[in-house]
């Protein structure tokens, strides 16, 4: 099997690779298993350097990473820059707490002294999607790396140019070789990964498919699993919110990196009363977007990663329209080279339908009408998702009232969902499970080992 980069923009065929074999695979996990002892045990003080000196690297080469991963995947330029710069912040975020996040935890027992000491597992495997080909992954490696982990990366298929380049910035940072290395291993391999005792964890960030895939492979080899999956998250907006504030967040959560988003508002579940106000501006703004050349700065709505992405998420529009959603604006690819999609307004959207129940990963927003602020929290937790969500009013603490009651891992009021490495990020239900971020996600791939002495 071969891995092909082909820019979504073109559909021109970049680069193809050569899938590792087995040996190949062995070599790296040995390797990976070899160097883990030296790195654990080298000073907390010298991974925090590394880390900085990553950061660093990332800001030199911003340019040339940022235009690849346009190139790889399709963002807009400015947003992939702008992924660049949150992989160096995550960095240097955690170059700075790791010494406080891994200090000891001192708690009184009938011990003479007792306490929790947060040590490396050893190596993770990280299973990772394209959509935020670069900040997966070093949103998951920053606090690994740096509490003494080794990491093996299987990157997407159709980024195996970004999966090097991220293994040639640790490098060039000055990371010891093989403490983090790229497989290009397929999916199928993985199984085999995780079977195998050199690792000791998997992180998957992906589809819900993926998910329970990988969840019973590592359950059924005791490994443990970080897993952050899809969402539908609702963004509610109540009779009161300030439309002009909502609405160009509202847009902006659902067409930012071409719809492709986890954590992209995808459900606008809206009173009724002020529905067609909600719609009127949505599309006013919706219609002012540029799809076009990712590479050129003018443009404001980028293709979808692959052309079979594009063609999943017609099927689900069309079906959701056959059962009754109304198609506002849009609702079709558009034709001509590369994935592109119109986007794209669904109204009247209900529970059964696709807009509702699955994930849309593409540049379409649901529309679901509601009567009062108890059917808008019962819509919005009749998914089956719960990873983000956001309220809207001008009445902060009816709004916060209404977030504590969404079934989700983070709630946002009167603002975008967004990560952030200084809080925790996940999600419930079949968004997954665990944390990545804060010190949260720090502690995943650690043992707390527990001292006790007399
Ligand atoms: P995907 O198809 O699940 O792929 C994600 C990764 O999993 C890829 O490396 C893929 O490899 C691998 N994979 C797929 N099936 C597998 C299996 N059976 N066993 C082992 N590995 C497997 O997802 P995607 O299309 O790349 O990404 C989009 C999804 O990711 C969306 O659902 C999105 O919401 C979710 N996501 C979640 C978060 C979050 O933080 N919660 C963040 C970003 C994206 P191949 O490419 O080789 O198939």
């Amino acid at each position: 099997m071969a891995f092909e980069s082909v820019n979504p923009a073109t559909g021109q065929s970049l680069k193809t690779f050569d899938a590792w074999d087995q040996e190949a695979i062995d070599s790296a996990l040995q390797q990976a298993q070899e160097v883990s002892p030296h790195w654990a045990a080298r000073d907390l003080s010298e991974r925090c350097h590394l880390l900085r000196a990553a950061a660093q690297q990332l800001r030199e080469q911003k340019e040339g990473l940022a235009r690849l991963i346009t190139l790889e995947m399709g963002k807009l330029l400015g947003e992939a820059r702008a992924e660049i710069e949150k992989c160096a912040w995550v960095c240097e975020y955690y170059a700075e707490h790791a010494p406080r996040f891994l200090a000891d935890e001192v708690i009184e027992s009938d011990a003479r002294r007792s306490y929790v000491a947060l040590q490396p597992l050893g190596t993770v495997l990280a299973i990772m999607p394209w959509n935020f080909p670069f900040w997966q992954v070093f949103r998951f490696c920053a606090p690994a790396l740096v509490v003494g982990n080794t990491a093996v990366l299987k990157h997407a298929s159709n980024v195996p140019q970004c999966g090097l380049a991220i293994e040639q910035v640790l490098l060039e940072a000055g990371f010891p070789p093989k403490v983090f290395r790229t497989l290009l291993a397929s999916s199928s391999q993985t199984a085999k990964i995780m079977a195998d005792p050199r690792v000791q964890g998997v992180t998957l960030t992906g589809s819900e498919a993926a998910g329970r895939k990988v969840a019973e492979c590592a359950g059924r080899h005791l490994k443990k699993t970080v897993l952050e999956l899809g969402g539908a998250d609702p963004f509610i907006v109540l009779a009161d919110a300030d439309l002009e504030q909502a609405v160009p967040v509202a847009v902006q959560s659902r067409f930012i990196n071409g719809g492709q988003s986890c954590i992209a508002a995808k459900r606008f579940i809206v009173m009724e009363e002020i529905a067609d106000e909600f719609i009127a501006r949505f599309q006013a703004d919706l219609e002012a977007l540029r799809p076009g050349d990712p590479l050129d700065e003018q443009t404001t709505l980028a293709p979808l990663a692959r052309l079979d992405l594009r063609a999943g998420l017609q099927q689900q529009v069309t079906a959701s329209i056959q059962q009754g959603a109304m198609a506002v604006v849009g609702c079709r690819p558009l034709p001509g080279p590369g994935a592109y999609y119109t986007p794209s307004i669904l109204d009247r959207v209900q529970p059964g339908m696709p807009a509702f129940d699955e994930e849309l990963f593409g540049p379409v927003a649901a529309i679901i009408r509601v009567a009062n602020e108890t059917e808008a929290v019962a819509m919005a937790n009749a998914s089956r998702y719960g990873l983000g969500g956001s309220v809207w009013s001008q009445d902060a603490s009816r709004a916060e009232r209404l977030a504590l009651q969404l079934q989700c891992g983070a709630a946002f009021v009167n603002g975008l969902v967004k990560s952030d490495p200084r809080l925790p990020f996940g999600g419930i239900k079949c968004s997954g499970y665990g944390r990545e971020l804060s010190w949260h996600g720090m502690r995943e791939f650690t043992n707390q080992k527990t001292l006790w002495i007399k």
